[in-house]
């Protein structure tokens, strides 16, 4: 076989460049029946097939064949690789921060995916450049900042928007670090409930693990503001430099939200006190919280979407505090986390556009790019290449909710976890820890029946003395997670998760929770009781008086 004959075989492996009907149903046929494949391993249970052994060992056997394979044997073969995967739409799946995109966002990232806009430049990307603008200027209108002034980039996930935050950050302590290098240390400080981002960026950055200082936080997991400004005191009165400040806005395991206002206001304070040359840089770690400022301007007195007291307590509860992001220097949101985009969909905002001047490259790096048009990120950005499916996404699901459409599924989802939450602090075994957080999101631990629970969740936080009670209470809560999970694979209950350490005790332990996070749109209370139930029969077969599922009963 000449090498056309393979050329020619392989070309209908390739969308038509010119329109061809025949060919283009080819291709949506190709790809109706993966879907297809797909849809014969939904079930009841909240994942694709069943649960599936992973082997590695095989895997690294595995080698690139001698022949072209065909499409169809291509794409039945890849469908397989989702056999095990959860559902995280499907109501039995409460797992974590993780949604089902959308149907138009995931047409927002298939599209892209066909013609490759590279969003280096508008050169490269046309209209998808301007999609990005959009989606720039409709976000920092929605979280407070003024639009025209704001501006932002698409970028490769919450640590991606952490890093360019913090690297602002340390232009503006060190100006001309990305020409000169680092020169001296620079703090970076955050909460202990902030997430391990904050490690990474300041490792990659060159700042050092050993400068982020975590301030301890309060019963509502938020920063501790008090200490904080301790810290920012001792640094400055050492002569030692901030890089950055990063207030997180909706915390990884408890919707802990930090109180930006009087972080500004302490920032604000030091910098006259101690005559700054700088401003020391606010990043607001919202990746997870910026969703909540549509409730920004919803009445909540006449609450005309008629969320039950409750849900609006909730989300009011967090509005106070998210209404103040407009008061960072620059914000990290996720669509791909509360916004039901696909992944990767993150985005870096900036209060003033000219912040993204710090950290421009020199033009002359640059010689073969930006020779024409006018939206050149790529002279900003740490990546070279970015993809368009980012802000198509994000772009999508703001067009498809609108500010309405978000605000009636978070609330629905807060309900849905305050019904939760409700339910399990009625049980006399179960404890609600982060009962001062307002998000979707419940954490809990469950005790055996002698367990005064009124008393000793707060003697494990602050007793050393209950050490040993709380690592064993810390096993059973692990017993009983193992048990739930069993169950949910069946069908039979809900897949919830486990975290090893919700935060620590105030003598150094972990504190390990079971976690529900709920962001099923088709989540119902009746799911509630599901999750009541399965925690019941977990608790029987762990105190010794039930057997395990699907064992006859003595
Ligand atoms: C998930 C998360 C991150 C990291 O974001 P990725 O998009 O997973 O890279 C950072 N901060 C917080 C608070 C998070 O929850």
């Amino acid at each position: 076989m000449s090498y056309l004959d393979i050329v020619n075989e392989l070309q209908q492996a390739f969308p038509k460049p010119v329109s061809d009907r025949m060919h283009d149903s080819y291709f949506v046929f190709s790809f109706m029946r993966a879907l297809d494949q797909l849809d014969d391993m939904k079930s009841i249970k909240p994942l694709l097939d069943k649960p599936v052994e992973l082997d590695y060992e095989q895997a690294r056997r595995r080698r690139i064949d001698e022949q072209p394979a065909t499409v169809e044997e291509v794409s039945q073969e890849l469908v397989g690789y989702l056999s095990g995967m959860f559902i995280w739409g499907h109501p039995r799946s409460q797992i974590n921060v993780v949604p089902s995109p959308t149907i138009p966002s995931v047409i927002g990232g298939l599209l892209p995916s066909i013609y490759n806009p590279n969003l280096c430049s508008d050169e490269s990307s046309r209209g998808v450049a301007v999609a990005e603008v959009e989606a720039v200027a409709m976000t920092a209108d929605l979280l407070g900042y003024d639009a025209e002034q704001a501006g932002g980039v698409f970028t490769f996930g919450g640590t991606g928007t952490a890093l360019y935050g913090v690297k602002i950050g340390l232009e503006k302590a060190y100006p001309g670090t990305m020409a000169a290098g680092i020169r001296g240390p620079a703090a970076l400080i955050c909460s202990t409930a902030a997430h391990y981002a904050c490690q990474t960026v300041a490792g990659w950055l060159g700042l050092g693990h050993d400068h982020v200082i975590h301030v301890p936080t309060d019963e509502e997991n938020a920063i501790r503001t008090c200490l904080l400004e301790t810290h920012c005191r001792d640094v400055l009165k050492e002569g030692g430099k901030i890089a950055a400040i990063i207030a997180t806005m909706g915390t990884t395991d408890a919707f802990g939200v930090d109180d930006l206002q009087a972080v500004y206001d302490i920032r604000e304070q030091l910098v006259e006190e101690f005559d700054l040359d700088y401003r020391p840089h606010i990043h607001a770690d919202a990746v997870i919280g910026w969703a909540w400022s549509v409730f920004n301007d919803y009445d909540f007195e006449s609450n005309p979407l008629e969320f039950r007291p409750r849900t609006v307590r909730s989300l009011a509860g967090t509005k106070r505090r998210i209404s103040k992001l407009h008061l960072a220097d620059s914000i990290g949101i996720d669509f791909h986390k509360t916004g039901f985009a696909p992944y990767v969909s993150s985005l870096f905002l900036c209060k003033d556009a000219a912040d993204l001047q710090l950290i421009t490259r020199d033009e002359k790096t640059t010689p073969y790019l930006f020779q024409s048009g006018h939206y050149h990120p790529g002279r900003y950005t740490l990546e070279t290449t970015r993809g368009g499916g980012g802000p198509m996404s994000a772009l999508a699901n703001l067009r498809l909710f609108g500010k309405q459409g978000m605000r009636a599924l978070l609330g629905h989802l807060v309900t849905m976890a305050e019904e939760l939450r409700a339910r399990l602090e009625s049980h006399a075994a179960i404890h609600v820890l982060n009962d001062e957080n307002y998000g979707p999101v419940t954490l809990f631990r469950v005790y055996p029946d002698e367990v005064d629970t009124f008393t000793l969740p707060r003697r494990e936080q602050t007793d050393p003395r209950c050490r040993e009670e709380l690592l064993k209470y810390n096993d059973y809560n692990r017993r009983i997670f193992d048990l739930i999970q069993d169950e949910a694979l069946q069908g039979r209950g809900v897949v919830l998760s486990l975290t090893d350490c919700y935060r620590e005790t105030d003598y150094g332990e972990p504190i390990v929770a079971l976690k529900s996070y709920i962001m099923s749109p088709f989540a119902t209370e009746w799911y509630a009781g599901v999750v009541l139930e399965s925690l019941q029969r977990a608790r029987a077969i762990v105190d010794g008086n039930g057997s395990p599922p699907g064992a006859d009963a003595p």
